[in-house]
């Protein structure tokens, strides 16, 4: 990997507050920060400028910082996060609002629509709607879920 020096016109983000003199190495394609300064522990601007601090150096003259949208190695960097495909979720909760059902609606590559429901058990939502407790349910809110599903609603929001 190749590194830039810091220096009057391109500071150390960690040690904005010592004199340039080109003793920090910046490596833009790794994400990489080697500071100078702040050698044994993170530099109090880590968090301010997102790098995290990683260790000492091998050569122990820098310590290592990675910018924080970086995978933990600084390979993995500006990873987005997998695409939910335009899946959507609706969520409804019963007259207290509380959590109750969630249907997660998934486009068919055949341009129709997947509709799977999942029932919360206190903690999370587990698939299907079988040992439900209907007593929980309002009937009003169950029949509203089982329409929108039929009809294949996209956003139904209950709160
Ligand atoms: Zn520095």
């Amino acid at each position: 990997m190749s590194f830039i020096r810091s220096s009057q016109r391109q500071p150390c983000p960690l040690c904005p507050d010592k004199d340039q003199h080109g003793d920090c190495r910046f490596s833009k394609a790794d994400n990489l920060i080697l500071c100078h300064r702040w050698i044994d522990q993170p530099s109090p601007y880590a968090e301010a400028t997102q790098y995290k601090y990683l260790h000492r150096s091998k050569n122990d003259l820098w310590g290592v910082y990675v910018y924080q949208q970086a995978g933990v190695d600084g390979k993995t960097r500006g990873k987005k996060p997998p695409r939910s495909g335009g899946r959507q979720s609706l969520y409804y909760s019963d007259r207290h609002g509380h959590n109750l059902i969630r249907v997660v609606r998934t486009p068919k590559a055949n341009g129709g629509k997947d509709f799977k429901q999942y029932r919360w058990d206190g903690v999370e939502y587990k698939p299907g709607l079988k040992e439900f407790d209907k007593r929980n349910v309002p009937i009003y809110r169950y029949q509203e879920v089982r329409s929108a599903i039929t009809q294949g609603k996209t956003i139904f929001m209950v709160g």
